[in-house]
């Protein structure tokens, strides 16, 4: 045990964690950017208020809130989305729309930790501005489905519905704690909303409502024209090549999500299976902006990590390394100049930091799965040439100095 520890619900990462991490980061990376979105980077603290103005009680509850040494209220953030909106109207108002921008940071919430929830986790996401046309939120839909796909990911499930629709229903049946069904339903709380409704008539249609899972059958509760937008964005999907179930009990936790909502699973995960969620939202009225068609979604990245681990995903190898061993102490500065020659060239070299034996050193690069030493004795550097060991077959081989690299 060490004397001071890390904070509750974070993390530190290993070496080979990280390695796994960025492989992963960069791939999602890439097709955000294929789809045509830029990153941002956007502070770590903001003014507490841009939180606590917009959202449902969660998020502030969870917020990590501290005072300035001036007085200011300032957040870690817990979400990206209020961020990229108030850079949007700080600065992006006149860039030519849609305009779609992306972000990668950590994130912070006051929440029981558990496996696949941490007070300090990564989201990555994807905002688009600047159009409601139904094939702009399906592209949205199916950036967040293939990223996901692209990432390594082999069984996730992707979950689409309508807030209007959602709410339309519970409009009906009359009842003063809408707020509170919407919680129960973004809970799945099914039993907690039908105690809630009993009394009410429609109540049975509506429970139905909340598992009808196939656009058809939706007719049944609303008109053509009610729908209509749902099912074009579901449309669109198939466009894509997006495979999708129709969920009409998506809720959202926030209240500032309307329209068309999604949500991506990997049902491997057991309780904290959410991998993403998103939809269209309205923030930046709120913000006190001009209104501007606004969507996005939040990808866990932490358990996209989780989850290729649950299925068994191989992540790729470690980098090559190659160890530069000299023989005895005259050679170290030689075999310093070697490493340095061969880092100009791109590959990555360690060289002996330790002043160890040689059989020392040859453990030390097995260890660190060196695939190659190159040990430099006096001899052979004065013929111009060193010693390659391949550390899988323990081969040895003489080569040229100037032929090193092409060999690497
Ligand atoms: P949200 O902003 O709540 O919609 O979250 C978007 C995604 O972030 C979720 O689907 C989760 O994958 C992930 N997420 C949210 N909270 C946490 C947390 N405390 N720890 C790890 N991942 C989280």
């Amino acid at each position: 045990m060490v004397a001071i520890g890390k904070p509750r619900g974070t993390r530190d990462f290993t070496p080979d964690e990280m390695e796994r991490r960025r492989a992963i980061e960069k791939k999602m990376r890439d097709v955000f950017e294929r789809y045509g979105y830029r990153e941002i980077v956007t502070p770590t603290i903001e003014n507490m208020s841009l939180f606590t103005m917009k959202s449902g009680e969660g998020i502030v509850e969870e917020t990590y809130a501290f005072n300035d040494k001036s007085g200011r209220m300032l957040a870690l953030r817990p979400e990206l989305t209020a961020p990229a909106m108030r850079f949007y109207l700080e600065k992006l108002q006149m860039e030519p729309k849609p305009l779609k921008i992306y972000y990668f940071g950590n994130c912070f919430r006051y929440d029981r930790p558990q496996k696949g929830r941490y007070r300090e986790f990564w989201q990555m996401g994807c905002e688009l501005i600047g159009s409601d046309k139904p094939e702009a939120i399906a592209e949205l839909i199916s950036t967040a489905y293939f990223v996901l796909k692209e990432a390594g990911l082999k069984n996730v499930q992707l979950r689409t519905g309508d807030l209007d629709i959602l709410r339309s229903s519970i409009e009906k049946l009359g009842v003063e704690k809408a707020d509170e069904i919407m919680r129960l339903i973004d809970k799945s709380d099914y039993e907690g909303v039908e105690s809630l409704i009993e009394e009410k008539s429609g109540a049975d249609e509506f429970m139905e409502f909340l598992k009808c899972r196939d656009f058809k059958s939706l007719g049944k509760f609303f008109d053509d024209v009610k729908i209509k937008r749902l099912g074009d964005v579901l449309e669109w999907l198939s466009v894509f090549g997006t495979p999708y179930i129709l969920d009409t009990s998506i809720a959202r936790g926030l209240d500032y999500y309307k329209g068309i909502v999604f949500e991506i699973d990997a049902p491997s995960l057991g309780a904290e299976k959410q991998l993403c969620g998103g939809g269209e939202y309205s923030l930046i009225p709120l913000l006190g902006g001009k209104d501007v068609p606004t969507s996005g979604f939040a990808i866990g990245f932490d358990r996209i990590v989780l989850a290729l681990e649950k299925e068994g995903f191989s992540f790729p190898p470690s980098k090559e390394i190659v160890c530069i061993l000299p023989i005895g102490g005259e050679m170290r500065k030689e075999a310093i100049s070697l490493a340095t020659k061969l880092r100009e060239k791109g590959i990555m070299v360690e060289v002996d930091l330790m002043r160890r034996s040689m059989q020392k050193s040859l453990q030390y690069a097995d260890r660190i799965r060196a695939k190659f030493a190159i040990i430099v004795g006096p001899d052979e550097w004065k013929k111009g040439t060193v010693i390659i060991k391949n550390m899988q077959s323990g081969e040895q081989k003489e080569v040229r100095k100037k032929e090193l690299h092409n060999f690497l």
